[in-house]
C-alpha cells in the first residue's frame, strides 16, 4: 500500500478527549466543570442527590485498614484531596453527605480482632462473569465531528473513533457469543443513546454562561461558547447518563467494557501532522481529585464501588486485557505522569482514573484506550480497513485493526471466562 507523507496536512482536529489537551482553551475547559447545585450540596451535570442509605448494607463489612488502604492506594492517593469529606475514625468512616454542611454518613468499620473472617472482604461478592456490555466510545457517524472523534488527511477518507469502536465491539460480540456469554451493545449504530439533542440544553447552557466572568470577550466567542457547552451536554454528559440508565436498569451485567482508541494532542495545533506516538492503556475507576471529591454524587459512587470491592475485579480484569495487548499488539505500555491519574497493581498500562462512564456504571468497568489513532502507524492500519487474515505490512504479518483489537480483548477475558465456566 502507498506510505502516507507524514507531512501532509490534516483537515480536521482529533485529539485525547480522555486527557485534556490543546483542543479545549482554558475558557472551555470550564465546560467539564459545570455543576448544578441541588440543596446546599453540589451535584455534578445532570446528576442526582445520593441515597446514603444504599451504603447500610455495608455496614460492619471491611476494617478500617482495608477501607483506608483502597482509599490511599487506589480511590483518592492525596489525603489533601479527601481530608475534608472523609473523616476515617477508629471505628468508623465519616462521610460528608452534602457539601456546606455537618451532615455525616457514619461506616462502621468491622473490627480488626475478626481479622481471619473479613479476609473474604470484596471476593464473597465476586460473580463470575456471565453477561457482559460492551461499550463502543462516542457516536461517530454525523456526530464524530462535533464529539471531536474525527480526522482526515487531505483528499483521504475520515477516520471516526465513534465508528471504528462499534465495528471492535459487533466483532467482540460475535467471539464471546460462540463462548456462550451473554453479550449486549450498548450502542448498535452510529447514534446516540440519549433522546436529548444540543437544542435541549438551551437555557441549561445559558444559566451555566450567566455564571462565568465573560468580561473583555467578544459576543462571537460568547456564542461559540454556548454552543460548545450545549453540544457537550448531548454528545458527553447526557449521552453517557443515558447509557449509565440502560446499563444500570435494563442489561444489568456483570461488566462493562468501554472500548475507545486512543489519539496523542497533535505537537502543532496549526500544522497538524500524524505523531510517532503509538501506545496502549487501560483504566479502571480511581484517582478522585480533591475538586471532584466536593460532589455529593462523586463521594457517593466512590464509596459505593470501593465498598462493593469492583477495584478488585477490575485490577485483575485490567491486567489480564494489559498483557494480551502486549502480546497482540506488541506495543509499549503508556505512563501518565499527572496527578489525574494513579497507577494501580503492577502490570504496566493499568491506570486508575475518575472518568463519569467508570463512575456510574453500576458494576465492574474495564475502559480500554489501546492504539494511537493519530499516528502514522495506525493512520496507515486504519486505511487498510477490516480484511481476513494477515497482510504483510513491512516486515510484520498484522490482521486488520479490528480482528487484532478484538483477538486482544476476548484474549485478556479468557481466563475469566474459563473461571466462570
Ligand atoms: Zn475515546
Amino acid at each position: 500500500m502507498e506510505v502516507l507523507d507524514q507531512k501532509k496536512r490534516l483537515c480536521n482536529s482529533f485529539f485525547s478527549d480522555h486527557s485534556m489537551s490543546v483542543w479545549f482553551n482554558s475558557l472551555l475547559f470550564l465546560f467539564l466543570l459545570g455543576l448544578t447545585t441541588s440543596g446546599d450540596g453540589k451535584i455534578s451535570t445532570l446528576g442526582e442527590e445520593p441515597d446514603w442509605s444504599e451504603l447500610d448494607v455495608f455496614q460492619n463489612s471491611c476494617t478500617r485498614a482495608q477501607f483506608l488502604g483502597k482509599l490511599k492506594k487506589i480511590y483518592s492517593p492525596r489525603e489533601k484531596w479527601w481530608a475534608p469529606w472523609i473523616q476515617v475514625k477508629k471505628q468508623e468512616a465519616r462521610i460528608r453527605k452534602k457539601a456546606n454542611s455537618e451532615d455525616w454518613y457514619i461506616l462502621k468499620f468491622f473490627e480488626e480482632i475478626k481479622q481471619d473472617e473479613i479476609n473474604t472482604f470484596g471476593q464473597g461478592k465476586k460473580k463470575s462473569i456471565r453477561k457482559i456490555a460492551l461499550d463502543p466510545g462516542h457516536i461517530g457517524g454525523i456526530y464524530s465531528e462535533m464529539e471531536g472523534r474525527h480526522f482526515c488527511i487531505e483528499g483521504g477518507p475520515v477516520v471516526k473513533e465513534g465508528g471504528l469502536s462499534l465495528r471492535v465491539a459487533r466483532r467482540i460480540k460475535e467471539l464471546l457469543v460462540k463462548k456462550g456469554l451473554e453479550v449486549f451493545l450498548v450502542r448498535e449504530k452510529e447514534e446516540p443513546v440519549t433522546e436529548k439533542r444540543p437544542a435541549d440544553f438551551d437555557s441549561l447552557a445559558k444559566d451555566w454562561l450567566k455564571g462565568l466572568n465573560l468580561d473583555g470577550i467578544p459576543e462571537e466567542e460568547i456564542k461559540k461558547l454556548l454552543t460548545k457547552r450545549k453540544e457537550i451536554l448531548f454528545y458527553r454528559v447526557s449521552e453517557i447518563r443515558a447509557r449509565a440508565r440502560l446499563i444500570n436498569e435494563e442489561i444489568r451485567p456483570d461488566l462493562v467494557i468501554c472500548l475507545h482508541l486512543n489519539a496523542a494532542p497533535w505537537k502543532n495545533p496549526d500544522q497538524i501532522e500524524l505523531v510517532e506516538r503509538n501506545d496502549y492503556h487501560l483504566l479502571v475507576n480511581g484517582c478522585y481529585m480533591g475538586g471532584e471529591l466536593a460532589f455529593d454524587d462523586q463521594r457517593f459512587e466512590l464509596l459505593f464501588r470501593l465498598l462493593n470491592g469492583w477495584d478488585e475485579t477490575e485490577r485483575v480484569l485490567a491486567e489480564d486485557l494489559s498483557r494480551s495487548f502486549k502480546k497482540k499488539s506488541g506495543l509499549p505500555a503508556f505512563r501518565y505522569h499527572g496527578p489525574n491519574a494513579v497507577k494501580v497493581g503492577s502490570v504496566p498500562g493499568v491506570w486508575g482514573r475518575n472518568l463519569l462512564a467508570n463512575r456510574i456504571y453500576r458494576c465492574p468497568v474495564v475502559f480500554l484506550e489501546p492504539y494511537v489513532a493519530n499516528s502514522q502507524q495506525m493512520y496507515n492500519r486504519i486505511q487498510m480497513g477490516d480484511y481476513r487474515g494477515h497482510r504483510l505490512i513491512g516486515d510484520r504479518k498484522l490482521l486488520s485493526l479490528v480482528e487484532e483489537y478484538a483477538q486482544a480483548v476476548v484474549g485478556g477475558l479468557h481466563i475469566q471466562i474459563q473461571q466462570a465456566e
